[in-house]
This record gives C-alpha cells, structure tokens and sequence, in this order.
C-alpha cells in the first residue's frame, strides 16, 4: 500500500469574480522512502495540492474533494484535532522561506526544544540533546554554540537547514518541501539538495518536493508530476520523462533548461501566459500556448493515459506517439523550434 495516495483531488477557492479551480483532479501516489517532484509554473496548482492534503488552505471559501489516504486514513475527512496530530508527527513541510516559519525573537534551540516538547514526552534536557543532534545532521558547523544563536545569525542557507533539522523532530514518514531551495544560490542549493536525499536515507522519509525547476527534479526525484493550470500534464519516473518526454508542456520546460552540453546554450521560453483559473480554456488547457495545436484540442479535453508502451508512464495530450516521439529527440537534442 502506498504511504500518500492521492485521488481525484480537487480544491476550489470562491472569490468575489467566481470560483477559482486551484487543483481540479490531481491523482499520484507515493510509497515510503520514496522521493515524487511536482514540477510547473506559479499558479499551475503544485503548492495548494500540498496545503490541500496538509489541511493548511483557509476553510471560509475553500471547496475540496477527492482523498489523501495517508496510512489508510483520509486527511481531507479526518477531524482538525486528527489531522493536527498527523501534521506534528507523521507529516513535516519545509517552506522556501525560512524566516516566515522561524520565529525570529527566539533563539534557534529554544525553537527546537519547544517542537520536540509539543509532541514528545521528554524533559528540556533529553529535548535539547535531540535538538543539538538534529543540528549535527543537518551540517550545522560548531551546533553546540550555534543552538544559541538567532535566526538572524545565521546565512539563508544554514537557514534552510534549521528548518530541515525542525521538519525531522518526529521522524517524519512524509516530508513536504515547497521550493526549498528557490531563494538559495546555485551553490547552496545543490548543498541543501544533497543534504535531503542524504537524509531521506538516515530517516527513511518519503519527500514531495514543489519545484519550478526541472533541474531540481533530475536531482533528487524518483518520480515526477508535471502540473499545468491545476491538472497533471504528464506523470512519470524521472529517468522516463528525461528520457522521453510525452507532453508539449514538458518539452516546454525540458527546452528552457540550459544546455552546457550544446554548441550553443538555448533558452527556450513557453510563449505566452499561463491561463486564468476562474475560466479556463476548453478541451486541452495548453492549447493557447501549444505550438502543436490541433483542432481536437481546443474542444476535447485528453485524458491522462499511458504514453505507448508504458504503464507508469502517464500523460494527457492528443499528438500521437510518433509525434511525441519525434518532437521529444528534437527536445532532448536542443534542437526543438523555439515556442513562439
Ligand atoms: Fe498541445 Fe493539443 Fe497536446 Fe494540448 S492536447 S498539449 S494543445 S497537442
């Protein structure tokens, strides 16, 4: 059984202009250990799936249906109390921006000792040795007199690791990274990144990681969602979809990664603007922004279905396979025609 499965979610938010569909239909699952990136632009539905199944979207003008089943119970019908529990002790979230979740008058092990008191029955003095613990495992230098600092005194980076080192205080069997590394530079991004999947082995946690960004994808995922305009454009293991990507979209953000390996670096951009939620376009929703349109696009909406031959290879577009194909080795040789 799954540890996160996911079905049919949707969350709709009711506005003063109508009924924003923020998430409308989002099926994945994710087994222990394992690590799922959700990958698309702003706004395409990644970060409210995961609030969604955190319980964390406001309640007044929040619509949502579908299921979480996280251990054979569902977030989405469990009681505030319930799923209060779960999220201190099963399920842990890492934000982008840690000083939003850091309490900036507190010094970092008061921070520590006081998340593992609220769900552990230990004394201050087994809470701080775990804290200080949780601070070496993180690669926090010199942790016995950093424990005392601020958050302030400490770089955007190390940051991001009290965060991860807050995240771990239960022993998660689920972490939630929403772009966690998006505010950090390229340097200590890959640190952090490192730093994950390192721990991910130590704790044996499952990660969903939200990304804009596919190369962060390639670096730690076992498999990967993409979403466009609340839907899943095309779901798949990550050396599947690198290797052969099904979805126009995909090959949109798979052209827009630079290539040092190419003669010359291309930066494909995705022409135009993602749709708006509150009235989105008939049949495939990309279609505005396709060059690869067809008239059965704009009035027919692809279901998600195999791509050839593999099962677990899933994506929702109407090109056949032979196109996908051949336009996806255009892709992946940096040769594809810019989108615009
Ligand atoms: Fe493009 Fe049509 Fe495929 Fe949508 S269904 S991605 S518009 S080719």
């Amino acid at each position: 059984m799954a540890l996160l499965e996911v079905r049919d979610l949707k969350t709709h938010f009711r506005t003063d202009d109508g009924i924003v569909k923020a998430v409308d239909g989002v099926s994945f699952s994710i087994e222990k250990g394992q690590t799922l990136g959700i990958v698309g632009e702003s706004g395409s539905g990644k970060s409210v799936t995961c609030l969604t199944i955190m319980g964390l979207n406001p309640k007044r003008n929040t619509i949502s249906s579908g299921e979480a089943i996280f251990k054979g119970e569902n977030l989405l019908a469990m009681s505030s109390s319930r799923l209060r529990d779960i999220r201190g002790n099963d399920i842990a979230m890492i934000f982008q921006d840690p000083m939003t979740s850091l309490n900036p008058v507190h010094r970092i092990g008061a921070q520590l000792v006081e998340a593992i008191q609220l769900h552990r029955d230990v004394t201050k003095r087994q809470a701080r040795a775990r804290a200080l613990e949780l601070l070496n495992a993180v690669g926090i230098p010199r942790a016995e007199r950093r424990i005392d600092d601020y958050p302030h005194q400490f770089s955007g980076g190390m940051r991001q690791r009290v965060m991860i080192a807050m995240a771990l205080v239960n022993d998660p069997d689920l972490l939630i990274a929403d772009e966690p590394t998006t505010a950090l530079d390229v340097t200590t991004q890959a640190q952090i990144l490192t730093l994950m999947t390192d721990l991910q082995k130590d704790f044996g946690s499952a990660i969903i990681i939200i990304t804009h960004d596919l190369g962060v994808i390639a670096e730690v995922a076992d498999d990967v969602v993409v979403m466009y305009a609340a839907k899943v454009a095309e779901h798949a293991p990550v050396d599947n979809l690198f290797k052969r990507p099904h979805h126009p979209y995909t090959w949109g953000l798979l052209g827009s990664l630079p290539r040092l390996d190419a003669d010359v670096e291309r930066l494909v951009q995705i022409r135009g603007q993602p749709p708006s939620l509150l009235n989105p376009p008939r049949g495939c929703r990309f279609h505005p922004r396709c060059p690869y349109v067809m008239g059965i696009c704009k009035t027919v909406e692809p279901e998600l279905l195999p791509a050839g031959d593999e099962a677990d290879h899933v994506q929702a577009c109407h090109l056949d396979v032979a196109t996908k194909d051949r336009e996806a080795a255009k892709v992946l040789a940096g040769t594809m025609a810019e989108a615009s």
